[in-house]
């Protein structure tokens, strides 16, 4: 039987970065990965706290010799007319203020490939189909191959970083209903040949209003390429007929700076539909394993917060695997569970605030206190663990209060 110290499932951005932060301490780390890279997978715009991780990990120069866009903030444009532009610069807090924007694929196929050249066997088209952990914490897995036959995988801790495949969590049974309602999406790239014509900065993500409970993301590549995504409730995609690509083209045609943009250029493949991800787990840890990313929970792709929480669980999960290979009694709850729902939590109250209007009412408020523009900034860049941040220690009050305050004593400075 193959035997590892650790075991990694999946090799998105938490498997890999987990990989290579345990790997750099000494050990010895294989990743299994259901699919053959590059494979394709949503996610496209980082946040500027996942480059700590990366840099931990040891990818940093990896990824820059991609090319891949920079990106220094996020615009949200309403009417037309309302734009609510955060340039990362202006946080309160936190280290880095750019990060990049990346068609996933060429992404995780330069984390993994890092890791290959790290000495980590990456094993692609290899499925983890079963897990059984034993009283001392060690554990066999069993893996799939392409031609149907099977192996067992013997490992002192096993990482699981399945992303949507949920691999533990499915296994045994501690998956839980997300808090959130479904949503989907409808989202293609298009060959973004009127990029420079009609101004549109490449350097950060915009999101668009489309209606109350429907918006778009637009995120820009150093290829050329711009990925294009309408985000609503189910009930607004099913009011639309014909194909997947006639319903893209009736969306971007309904709206004016949309089919400015877009109304004329191609797309690079078929839109594509997805829903129903937002997703949560009872426990992010158990004997033997730890869960990253995805896994643990995702809430929504509003504000771009999925690889970054993905890559901070996986830097602190590795930093807590290796204590436990050293032989050190560790306190999961504390030290992994309550840091990854602090950033999801505080995410949640950002989503939810979008959701319910009062981030509209924030963001589009003519009259902004230069100081909370700075803190709500420090969360959109990724820095949702710096309790000096009140919009971080005290999230649900601060947005709320905030919001009703703009509300009650400035209605003249509130947009229509
Ligand atoms: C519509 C939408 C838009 C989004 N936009 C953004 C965005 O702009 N920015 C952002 O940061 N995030 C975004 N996200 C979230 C982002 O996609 C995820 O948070 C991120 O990919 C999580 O990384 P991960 O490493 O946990 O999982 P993944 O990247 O999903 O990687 C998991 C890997 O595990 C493999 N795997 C699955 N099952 C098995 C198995 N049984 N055996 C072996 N391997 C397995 C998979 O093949 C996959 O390669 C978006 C999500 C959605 C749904």
């Amino acid at each position: 039987m193959k035997k590892t110290d650790v075991l990694v499932i999946g090799a998105g951005p938490s498997g890999t970065i987990a990989a290579a932060i345990i790997k750099k301490a000494g050990y010895d780390v294989k990743i299994v990965e259901k699919l053959n890279f590059p494979r394709f997978v949503i996610g496209e715009s980082l946040l500027p706290r996942c480059m700590e991780a990366l840099e931990e990990a040891g990818f940093m120069e990896a990824v820059k010799g991609q090319g891949f866009q920079e990106k220094f903030g996020a615009k949200f444009v309403r009417d037309n007319k309302d734009v609510c532009d955060f340039n990362f610069s202006e946080k309160h807090s936190g280290t880095y203020d750019w990060t990049w924007q990346v068609p996933r694929a060429d992404f995780d196929k330069t984390l993994s490939d890092e890791c290959e050249k790290m000495g980590i066997e990456v094993k692609y088209d290899t499925e983890v189909i079963d897990v059984n952990i034993k009283e001392d914490e060690s554990s066999v897995t069993t893996v799939k191959y392409l031609d149907g036959s099977t192996e067992d995988i013997e490992a002192r801790f096993i990482v699981d970083g399945s992303g949507f495949g949920r691999v533990i969590p499915r296994l045994f049974g501690l998956e839980k209903e997300s808090n959130l309602p479904t949503r989907e999406t409808l989202f293609t790239h298009y060959v973004d040949k009127n990029r420079d014509t009609v101004a549109q900065e490449p350097n950060r993500i915009t999101i668009y209003v489309y209606n109350a409970n429907t918006w778009v993301w637009c995120i820009p590549f150093s290829n050329g390429n711009t990925s294009l995504g309408f985000v609503g409730f189910p009930e607004f995609f099913s009011t639309l007929t014909g194909t997947p690509e006639e319903k893209m083209k009736f969306l971007i045609n309904s709206q004016d700076e949309l089919r400015e943009r877009f109304g004329d250029c191609d797309m690079v493949f078929e839109p594509r539909v997805l829903k129903g991800w937002s997703a949560t787990t009872e426990k992010f840890y158990g004997n033997g394993f730890v869960l990253t990313g995805n896994v643990t929970e995702f809430l929504d792709p509003m504000f771009s917060s999925g690889v970054t929480l993905a890559s901070v669980s996986a830097q602190n999960a590795a930093h807590l695997v290796i204590k436990k290979l050293q032989g050190e009694t560790i306190d999961w709850e504390t030290d992994y569970m309550q840091p990854c729902m602090q950033g999801v939590n505080v995410f949640r109250t950002f989503v939810m605030g979008w959701y319910d209007g009062d981030l509209h009412t924030i963001f589009f408020s003519k009259n902004q206190n230069p100081e909370m523009r700075k803190q709500i900034c420090s969360v959109l860049a990724g820095y949702v663990w710096d309790d000096s941040n009140p919009f971080v220690k005290n999230h649900t009050k601060q947005v709320r209060t905030l919001a009703n305050f703009l509300r009650q004593t400035q209605p003249s400075l509130l947009p229509a």
